[in-house]
């Protein structure tokens, strides 16, 4: 059997080897290193595959957090609400940008903010709100755009861990993720489902003015060179990655779909179980697995984490920590918060392996084992 791995990109790369290599040996004929040709190409087809009207390619999926909510000219002590279930860059742009990160809970089900959650915890100061469809699952996007809609705040989806998911409004209406708040913002971090081989990241919206704000405040706030009228960054994507995305965006419809197989497989294997909660695949969103995380009711997690360990399978506690409870945030009163359900998750969730490359063998191999060890316990 082939070694089992959290992410397998050396297997994913053996079969894209040629097309990825080309790629790469053309941005360096070239010399068009930044900004280059396969940069535009990626916007263009990104733009296509999205639905949405503008795409911005930045350097990471943090600094698409950042640049949007630079762009939306939010002003110090202004409120932004986030889930503290997440990972850390979702809120630590708050706080960088001198912004009051408001932590609010998740559904237990779907672990995407609750939107009674947000309502409740508006405030006059209240500015934005970043919706983070976790895991590869839709965050409930017709109630929380409603919510925004009546308090007047900006929606800032943190797309990073779902690019090529979809959410289906109550009226059939299906957008994809990314592509629904003002702005979305998405991470190529290599191991996100559209990663590429280094950093990158990009922005999305529909907003000509907003789209024309982000591109400035991307590239040091520069309406044309060396005339620089907005405080900016510098955050741009590599001519190399963007060629590496433009072979794999191709492939991505396929890469989610082989990613669904593996989670109908542990689906298969677990859902019957009386300690394990399987993933919850709500009717409004087309889940596209980033992560296969279970909720482990009586059970020893760590000690599954050795089981597992020991048959040379990892599994993953995304994340140990939830923001409210960061050393980063005690000056945010962090530790003032009580988000019951954001800690009964992070006490019980575990990921196994997920990604494009599992086979029958080795996802059998995961799911015995899992087997085994819960009911030897
Ligand atoms: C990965 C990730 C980010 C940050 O992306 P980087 O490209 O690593 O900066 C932001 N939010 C979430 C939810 C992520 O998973």
């Amino acid at each position: 059997m082939r070694p089992i791995q959290m992410v397998d990109l050396k297997q994913q790369y053996t079969k894209i080897k040629s097309e990825v290599d080309s790629a790469i040996q053309e941005v360096i004929d070239n010399a068009a290193f930044i900004n280059g040709k396969a940069v535009t190409e990626l916007a263009n087809a990104l733009s296509l595959y999205t639905g949405s009207k503008h795409v911005i390619p930045c350097a990471n999926g943090t600094d698409a957090l950042q640049i949007a909510m630079m762009a939306l000219d939010l002003q110090p002590g202004d409120e932004v609400i986030t889930p503290s279930f997440t990972f850390i860059a979702t809120t630590e742009v708050v706080a960088l940008l001198k912004l009051r990160p408001v932590f609010v809970e998740v559904d237990p089900r779907t672990f995407c903010l609750d939107p009674a959650a947000i309502e409740a915890a508006i405030t006059p100061r209240t500015r934005a709100i970043i919706p983070v469809h976790l895991y590869g699952q839709s965050a409930p996007m017709q109630e929380i755009m409603d919510i925004a809609r009546r308090h007047n705040l900006s929606v800032i989806e943190d797309n990073a861990q779902a690019i090529g998911s979809h959410y289906r409004f109550p009226d059939g209406t299906v957008k994809k993720t990314g592509s629904i708040g003002h702005i979305g913002c998405t991470s190529f971090f290599p191991s996100k489902n559209l990663g590429c081989y280094g950093d990158g990241g990009a922005i999305f919206t529909d907003d000509d003015a907003l789209a024309n704000r982000l591109k400035m405040i991307a590239n040091h706030g520069q309406s044309r060179r060396y005339y620089h009228d907005l405080v900016g960054c510098n955050s741009r994507l590599d001519s190399i990655q963007a060629a590496v995305l433009n072979v794999k965006l191709k492939r991505l419809d396929e890469y989610i779909a082989a990613r669904r197989a593996a989670a109908d497989h542990y689906d298969q294997a677990f859902g019957a179980h009386p300690k394990i909660k399987t993933p919850h695949r709500a009717s409004y969103s087309h889940h596209v697995f980033h992560q296969y995380t279970l909720v482990l009711e009586g059970v020893d997690r760590n000690g599954l984490n050795e089981f597992l360990a020991g048959r040379n399978i990892p599994s993953m506690i995304y994340y140990p920590v939830p923001a409210h409870r960061q050393q980063m945030f005690a000056g945010f009163g962090g530790a003032d918060y009580h988000l019951e359900t954001t800690d009964w998750l992070t006490e019980r969730v575990i990921s196994l392996p997920m990604h494009t490359e599992l086979d029958d063998e080795q996802l059998h191999a995961i799911s015995d084992a899992v087997l085994e060890y819960l009911n030897r316990t």
